[in-house]
């Protein structure tokens, strides 16, 4: 994992030059802290990546969705991947351009598709044969030609959890690879599409290459026979999914991807824009959830570490099962007991580790929960009425909270009785 933006000085760790206990103590747990530096630097590693082509990187909102983390994406002149109208709200709230925003997603709205038409968005990623029909018809009655691209689904396997696996024939994303040159033939006759661009996304997390480089190859001959068929198109998406380094596992970073899936497209690459929609490896690395021990509570069968986080703070744990590393915020190097890391939520599921060496922590002491950056807020939900983190920014010797806590009041907003 690049944490290099999280490090122990003197024993205490600090992201960027923020003590984390301090902020701890100040703010409450559990607590949600971000590295500007760590964001910039992970954005721009694809900028890099990418300079000698077209290109542009479109952030994949769902990751994180916090206005301060869309607004450091914009202002490195990044885009957005969007899958909702809210997420559309959070891009253009920030004043991401809409000529850099492109909406993917299974089951768009008729209200949302009219959003992003009011927008004026890049491109729509289409998923069906019937939601190409429905945009085409709200498309029409705004008097619009919305710009689309298919999103096909290359068959390939990403070697990753079958939860976040999309690029599999079996998988209700995209449009089977075979079919994409029909309904692209069907688009080109349907006055209100404009078919501009080819799209797939095949999973996330993955942390080999070859599956990215195998779908690029699928994508460029079908862009040959889109060709063919005298179809111009402009915009190749590649979608997101680099994995990062959650526990000892070596990943692919954004320079070595770009190499391969260049390789790959060579002879297509100079007629079109590569867009790249990375998440996780933008903000993954960049984010840590810190909690507090609440008990060490010790039965004859096991050793729970008691936290104040729960699965509705970070839910990736007890959703996939994945591993994130979790230290000591002070003095991380003591003698190790094997022990279960568990929250207050009355679920047996609500687990941040199972059988995990960890040092003696004692009860009131702080804990970073690591790679908490991506999909960990934004899957964050209100079960057993728990109010959500607050979410700080930390920049250099400075820091913000780019989200305040949630309060009892928040908890009943829009309730009546
Ligand atoms: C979730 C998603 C992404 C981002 O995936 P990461 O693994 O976070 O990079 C990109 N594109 C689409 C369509 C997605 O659904």
């Amino acid at each position: 994992m690049n944490t290099a933006s999280f490090e122990y000085r003197d024993g205490a760790l600090a992201a960027e030059g923020v003590c984390l206990r301090k902020l701890a103590d100040e703010l409450g747990t559990p607590l949600y802290v971000y590295s500007a530096l760590a964001i910039r630097r992970n954005f721009l590693a694809y900028e890099a990546a990418f300079k000698d082509v077209p290109h542009l990187v479109c952030y994949s909102v769902k990751a994180a969705s916090n206005l301060a983390l869309l607004d450091i994406i914009k202002s490195l002149g990044g885009g957005a991947d969007i899958v909702s109208g809210g997420e559309l709200y959070r891009a253009r709230k920030v004043g991401i351009e809409p000529s850099k925003i492109v909406f993917s997603g299974v089951g768009k709205t008729e209200k949302e598709m009219a959003e992003a038409l009011k927008a004026d968005v890049l491109m729509f990623n289409v998923e069906s044969g019937p939601e190409a029909e429905l945009l085409n018809k709200v498309a029409g009655q705004m008097g619009k030609k919305a710009p689309i691209s298919f999103r096909v689904n290359p068959d390939v396997d990403p070697k990753t959890h079958p939860y976040i696996a999309t690029g599999l024939k079996e998988s209700k994303f995209g449009i089977p690879i075979d079919e994409a040159r029909d309904l692209y033939r069907q688009a080109k006759n349907l006055s209100h599409l404009d078919p501009i661009g080819l799209d797939c996304h095949i999973g996330s997390q993955l942390t080999q290459i070859s599956p990215f480089a195998a779908a690029a190859e699928r994508l460029a001959a079908l862009l040959g026979l889109l060709k063919q068929d005298g179809l111009k198109i402009r915009y190749l998406d590649l979608g997101g999914g680099l994995g990062i380094n959650y526990h000892a596992q070596d990943v692919p970073t954004a320079a070595d991807y770009a190499r391969a899936v260049k390789d790959v497209l060579g002879g297509c690459l100079p007629e079109l824009t590569l867009i790249m929609e990375p998440g996780r490896s933008v903000v993954g690395p960049a984010g840590l959830m810190l909690v507090r021990v609440l008990y060490n509570k010790i039965t004859p069968h096991r050793h729970f570490v008691i936290i104040d986080g729960a699965m509705n703070d970070l839910i990736r744990p007890s959703l996939y099962g994945s591993y994130h590393e979790i230290l000591p915020v002070i003095d991380h190097n003591r003698p190790k007991v094997k022990v279960n890391v568990v929250g207050p939520v009355c679920e047996s599921g609500d687990f941040m580790a199972q059988d995990r060496e960890l040092s003696e922590v004692k009860a009131g002491e702080c804990l970073a929960v690591f790679g908490a950056g991506a999909y960990g807020f934004s899957m964050s939900s209100n079960y057993n009425s728990r109010p959500r983190p607050a979410e700080v920014l930390a920049d250099g010797q400075s820091y913000r909270v780019i989200r305040a806590r949630e309060t009892l009041e928040d908890l009943l907003r829009g309730e009546t009785v």
